[in-house]
């Protein structure tokens, strides 16, 4: 796939060249060989596809929803026709174990799908009358599209991000563009490719790849409506303040600092399993990672040990290889970032349970071994901020309300994962985190049909759902006087 994959940017349903000519080198973080050059946009390519989005917006906006969820049926199927192909670019490019990689593809089908059904019955629910007091007036309202929507996403999901954004966009009625990141624009250039074969008028997707400077000139380009953003939390804030001079639509999914909360009275097996998934998935690049664990004093000991010998047998290495359990991290950067993480705790003089180092074996690739820290105080760096890579660190608690206490001391609120063999302490904890989505002894499933964002600094508004697709609609009433 990747030999035949176009590097360069799509618009206006064409690929072409930036116009400065600009191409990067992106990388396979587990050998550090050079996949493909990449053609870097920047200011005047952002307004060749705002332009090219604006001048598609009335007619997209106007179509039905029924001709709408065709296309995004389309692009389901083309991606289902190249689901392997597709996850091995993602972990070619991102370094994602293939199995993870075909979980992502997956994702990305279920959520076309899922909007393609929701755009179809659109039609059915416009124009719907509101019940009012007074019989001097009707009430009609109506959804209709924001406009030209920026979409910004991270490398660490790549397709599986895009695919929140672009589907309820495009079934919205909203024409898009898209800036993929830097590290991994290879996963949306293939997406871009089935798009490019879906039907859709041309204009109607528009892909600039490039950096943060591209990303920069689409979110406060003038013709933009609406801007969805997922990355850091810091560079969600500069978005959020550049939207604010045209007061334009925005949605922001940022980082996280999540908890999961083992009490003694879990099924220890079932929480073994899902507290390593929590933090080792993605090698722990993910916004929803439960990086800090919480463990009831009483088995605190017996989990710890049990965990760090299951820990310990993770096999790290080739993510193509069907036996991989975890792949490098995605990019020097982060893994440079994580690097000085680690070494910050030993500094600290935190206990390392394991890990901590390169793999044996490892001569090249941005690996890291699966990482314990454990009796981590609430005040380190560790314990506070993002990481975003498989170091875990360990606290212990006394009772229910200290362990929800000490959850909810974080700026951020995504999500949380609650292990207790007790449906009513389940409620009661679910009820008190400040999070948008707790999972009770159950892996991080997530469904096209539930929403997916949190609270605090973590994120404004939702994806998925209908919520995923309200966040790219406007409201209208059209109140009429009933004729006299
Ligand atoms: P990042 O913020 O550095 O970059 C994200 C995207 O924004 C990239 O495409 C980048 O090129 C672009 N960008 C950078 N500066 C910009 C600017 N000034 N204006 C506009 N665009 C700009 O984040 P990252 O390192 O790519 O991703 C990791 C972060 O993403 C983590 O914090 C993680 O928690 C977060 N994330 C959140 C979710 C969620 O759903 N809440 C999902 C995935 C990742």
């Amino acid at each position: 796939m990747l030999n035949q994959l176009p590097h360069q940017l799509y618009i206006a349903g064409r690929w072409r060249n930036a116009r400065s000519g600009r191409v990067e080198t992106v990388f396979n973080p587990a050998t550090e060989a050079a996949l493909a050059d990449v053609a870097f946009g920047a200011a005047q390519d952002v307004d060749d596809a705002v332009t090219a989005a604006a001048a598609a917006q009335a007619a997209w906006g106007k179509s039905s929803g029924r001709e709408r969820g065709a296309c995004l049926r389309a692009i389901a199927h083309g991606v289902q026709q190249q689901q392997e192909q597709l996850a091995q670019l993602q972990t070619a490019n991102n370094g994602k174990p293939l199995s993870e990689a075909l979980i992502d593809v997956g994702d990305v089908i279920a959520t076309f799908s899922y909007y393609a059904e929701l755009a179809e019955q659109l039609d059915d629910h416009q124009d719907q009358p509101v019940a009012l007091p007074s019989a001097g007036f009707n009430a009609t309202l109506r959804h209709e599209p924001c406009g030209v929507a920026a979409l910004v996403v991270p490398w660490n999901f790549p397709m599986v991000t895009t695919a929140w954004k672009v589907a309820p966009a495009l079934a919205a009625g909203c024409t898009v563009v898209l800036k993929p990141s830097e590290i991994t624009p290879l996963p949306e250039l293939a997406l871009a490719a089935i798009i490019d074969q879906a039907g859709l008028p041309a204009g109607v997707f528009n892909l600039v790849t490039g950096d943060a400077e591209a990303g920069a000139a689409l979110v406060s380009h003038p013709a933009v409506r609406k801007v969805s953003f997922t990355g850091s939390t810091a560079v969600g804030q500069t978005v959020m303040k550049t939207a604010a001079d045209d007061l334009k639509r925005i949605s922001l999914e940022l980082g996280g600092k999540s908890a999961a909360l083992v009490f003694a009275d879990a099924d220890i097996e079932l929480a073994l399993e899902i507290v390593c998934g929590g933090i080792f998935f993605n090698a722990g690049q993910m916004c929803s990672a439960t990086s800090r664990l919480l463990v009831e004093r009483s088995i605190a000991q017996d989990f710890t040990a049990r965990l760090k010998l299951r820990v310990e047998s993770i096999k790290v290495g080739d993510p193509m290889d069907p036996a991989t359990q975890m792949g490098p991290l995605s990019s020097r950067r982060q893994y440079q970032k994580v690097q000085q993480y680690i070494q910050q705790g030993v500094a600290a003089g935190l206990k390392l349970l394991t890990g901590g180092t390169q793999p044996p074996d490892m001569a090249k690739g941005y690996f890291v071994a699966p990482t314990i820290f454990a009796d981590v105080p609430v005040d380190s760096p560790l314990w506070r901020e993002e990481i975003f890579g498989p170091v875990l660190c360990i606290n212990t608690f006394d009772n229910e309300q200290e362990a929800v206490a000490v959850a909810n001391q974080s700026e951020y609120g995504l999500v949380a994962t609650v292990l207790t063999s007790d449906p009513e302490r389940a409620n009661r904890v679910s009820a008190a985190l400040e999070v948008g989505l707790v999972w009770v002894n159950s892996p991080q499933v997530i469904f096209p049909q539930a929403s997916w964002g949190g609270m605090k600094k973590s994120s404004l508004g939702r994806e998925l759902g209908p919520w995923g697709l309200h966040t790219f609609q406007e409201i209208k009433h059209v109140v009429m006087a009933a004729p006299g």
